[in-house]
Formats: structure tokens, sequence, C-alpha cells
């Protein structure tokens, strides 16, 4: 699946497919079925200012509006009406003036990257190529503006499908449509879940918001974002040893970020980035190919030769999202300190999908997890060893016995680097988790808050990063065994 937007324009729910937070949950089992085949619940018919077909030119059968008259957000009934560049042409999208993304694809899901200032990239649901939907902090919206504050198609807004390439009229909502305001369905349709911003309402029926103002919200916490959060820190705020990041947050003290703006051609089709996205045969086992590439090595290890790499068969889809996020980070950290160089890739899956080591009677993970090319071992970035290669990064013993975690400070460990390459995968809405070990894990959040803030990533990497890791031991598999590697988890059918 793409992360893209979602329109079911009857129903008024607009919504991003890839953002989900269940609406009605049973257990941790993620949505369940909140409709039961009812209609729609009725919006409450409010009008964002600027829909009044009247006031607005183009919103009326008649002669198009002059080519590229119209600002972004505002109606339109034809593509030539809208404001554009050669590389971001003008858009009337479901009759809301937007441009393309430049390039095929967004170069990151929700980001300004390749968009006019006032707009961020994501494709539409149903409809190939990605679009810079306009901020509605800074344009007029004819349509409705989201939880994402994006200016998007609303039923009030109507196109001419003879001259606008992306004009579905009013169809009928598809059958995963039927979520109340501010929710989305799941992508199989049998759930709804709420939109960023909003929350489950006390009898579970709606999603409101969780707050408008500080008073709402527990004693010690404030209103941000129509969310209950802690107060942001100040420079005087946060304990020995943590830092206040630009987010707000107290972070592990790592040093400094580094330094100079993300380069913006690092792009998918540019510098040698490759789409992440896969298009046919996904969940199709491959071994991992080519072996070495842009910004990473599938070295042989535990007991793999050059010739037998019997350990790196990987689903299709999550090869292609690591070897972007490796490319990614080659990219734009290649005049950072640290080791640099290529990312190492440790075990996988068995060519028939089993765990690492079955073939030879030893299977070298735990039952269940490195089977059939969801998971994947990959070495720690690093500062002060000879490569990426997969190692301890920490001091592990103690009393001379092997503890098999961080029983130090992680010495070893490029942050940076490694909370980039982390950041960057999420660009898959597939991305379950990445593990790692206990005294990694804050150095991590700390380089990606940081980052986050300074622009090297963006989206749910920084919104709702998927990491894990135990700093205690608290049996969820993730706080032994990770001192010397990172695990990447991605679902997919
Ligand atoms: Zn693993």
């Amino acid at each position: 699946m793409t992360c893209a937007r979602l329109l079911v324009l009857s129903a008024l729910v607009l919504a991003i497919g890839c953002d989900a937070s269940p609406l009605m949950t049973a257990g941790d089992g993620g949505g369940v079925a909140l409709m039961d085949g009812g209609p729609p619940p009725d919006t409450d018919g409010s009008v964002p200012p600027g829909t009044d077909a009247g006031d607005v030119p183009g919103t009326d059968a008649g002669p198009p509006a002059p080519p590229g008259s119209i600002a972004m957000g505002a109606a339109c009934n034809c593509d030539s009406e809208c404001e554009g560049t050669s590389a971001n042409p003008g858009l009337c999208l479901q009759g809301v003036c937007m441009t393309r993304a430049a390039g095929d694809a967004c170069v990151t899901v929700g980001a300004a990257d390749g968009c006019p200032t006032g707009s961020r990239c994501w494709g539409l649901m149903g409809t190939d190529g990605a679009f810079c939907w306009p901020d509605c902090a800074t344009s007029s919206c004819a349509g409705a503006c989201d939880s994402d504050g994006s200016c998007v198609p609303s039923d009030a807004t109507s196109c001419d499908a003879s001259c606008s390439a992306v004009c579905t009229g009013t169809e009928p909502p598809p059958p995963t449509g039927g979520c109340p305001p501010n929710s989305h369905p799941s992508e199989d349709g049998m759930s709804c879940y709420c939109d960023d911003g909003f929350v489950v309402s006390a009898d579970m029926t709606a999603c409101v918001r969780e707050c408008t103002m500080d008073s709402e919200c527990g004693s010690g916490l404030v209103c941000v974002d129509n969310s209950c959060r802690t107060p942001p820190c100040t420079s005087t705020s946060c304990p020995s040893g943590t830092m206040c990041a630009a987010s707000g947050d107290c972070v592990v003290d790592i040093g400094m970020p580094p330094t100079g703006t993300p380069p913006s051609a690092c792009r998918v089709g540019s510098m040698g980035i490759p789409d992440w996205r896969c298009t046919s045969d996904c969940g199709t086992l491959v071994s991992f190919d080519p072996r070495r590439a842009s910004g990473y090595w599938d070295y042989p290890l535990n007991g793999e030769t050059e010739s037998n790499q019997y350990r790196s068969y990987i689903r299709r889809d999550v090869m292609m999202l690591v070897r972007y996020a490796a490319a990614m980070v080659a990219c734009q950290a290649g005049s950072w300190p640290g080791n640099g160089g290529d990312l190492a890739l440790g075990d996988m899956s068995e060519a028939d999908g089993s765990i690492p080591g079955t073939s030879i009677g030893s299977p070298g993970h735990p039952a269940g997890t490195h089977v059939n090319g969801h998971d994947m071992d990959i070495g720690y970035f690093q500062v002060g060893t000879a490569n990426n290669q997969l190692r301890p990064i920490c001091p592990h013993t103690s009393g001379g016995a092997d503890q098999y975690h961080c029983t130090g400070d992680p010495v070893n460990l490029d942050p940076w680097r490694t909370a980039l390459f982390m950041g960057h995968m999420h660009a898959s809405p597939n991305l379950r988790v990445i593990g790692m070990d206990g005294r990694v894990g804050p150095m991590i959040e700390s380089a990606l808050t940081q980052l986050c803030a300074d622009g090297w990533v963006s989206g749910t990497a920084c919104s709702r990063p998927s990491l894990a890791f135990e700093v205690t031991d608290m049996g969820r598999g993730w706080f032994a065994f990770h001192h010397h590697h990172l695990h990447i988890s991605v679902s997919g059918s």
C-alpha cells in the first residue's frame, strides 16, 4: 500500500491512509467495525470559507478562468486555470487548485520537499502520481481542511472531467466508506480509525479533539495541537544529562547535531536513490540484490560464503525499503562525522522463508521471527571501528560474563546516521517496528528528535516513530542480543 490520501467525497471523510489510531479496539487487535451497515452519520454541514460558488472564478459552468490565474486552495473546474510552474504544473484536483509534485513520487510523504512553498506532498489513493496539497494555514481553502492542515476537496467542490485530469465527479463512496467525521477506514475496510489529532470519544462512537484548552488536560499537562501533552521544555528545565530539543522534549544529550541543511537533491530518482515503493511481486522472497550498492553491503556472515548467502532472502518490498533508506543516508550524511560508509546487512530469512540456520539444523532466531522475509538484522552505524559490520557497540560483560546487552554506554554507536536510517525506513506505512538495545534507544530517540527538528526526516518517523527497546528486561524480546545489531520488521500481505 502506498501512503496516500483517501478521499471519500460523499461521506465527507477525508483521511490519510497510513496514519491510524484505532477508533475502537478489541484488545491489541486493532480497530473493529464501528458502523453496522447503517448510513454514514451526517456531518455538521458547515462549509469552509471560499466555497460560495458565485464568488469564486471558475466554479460555475462557463468559460474557464484565464490560464494559471487561480491560486492553490481555491476552487476550479479545469487544470489550466490553476497556478503552477514547469516543475510543479497546476492541477485542479476534484475542484481544488494545487500542483503536481516535482517527479513522479513524493520525496517524503507529508513533507514540503518537491512542492511549492505552502504545500506538502501526498499521493491520492486510486490515482497515479504525487500532488502538492495546499496548507490551510497559508491558502484560502475552497474545500475542507483535514487533520494534517491540508486543503482537500469536499462535497462543496466540483470539477469538469473534460479538462481536469483528476476529477471523478460525485461517485458513491467506496465500500470502505461510512466512517464518521474525523476518522478513516482501515485498509481492509473493516474498521474506522481516528485521524491524527483526534481520539475516541468516551462513548466510543466518535472521534473528537482531546482538548481545546489546558484546563481540559490533567495536572501538569497542556493542550498542544488539540492533544494533552507535557509542557515544552525550556533551556533550564531538563534534568542533568539531557537537553531541551527544538521539539520541546528533553532528550539525552548526545552532542551537537549535524550541521548544514538537508541537501534537496537527496530524493527518489536522483543521486542513485531508488524508489522504496513496490508495485508487483512485493511479497515474493528474493535474494538480496544487488549485494552491494548505494549505501549498503549484504556481506557474508554467520557461515555464509560469497557464493552461498543462504541467510539473505527477504521480501521484495522490504528489500526495496532498505535500499532506499540506506541510499538516503549515504546521500544526506556524506560529510557527517563517524565511519560513514556502507550499512551492513545481517540475517534475513532462508529461501523457503524459514529462520536462518534452519537448513543446517541450527535456527539462529526465536520461533516466529525472521520468517518469510519480514525481518532483517542490520549493523549499527559506528564510530571508532573499521566499518559498520555487526559487532557489539558497547561494553556488554559483567564480572567477566557476557550479558548479551549493553552494560555501558554505546561508545561505538553513530547515533546520527543510525537514527537517520531508521527515520527513512518510516517512509513505508508497513514498517512495523525497529528494535534495538536498551542503551541505544534513548540515544536514537534524541538523535531522531533533533534530525526531525532540523528537517532531515519528516512524517511518521517524527510524529509516531516505531522504535522498540527495553531499558530493563520487560520480556518483550528486545533486551538481549541487540547490542550488536538492530532489527527491522515490516508487515505486508
Ligand atoms: Zn533479528
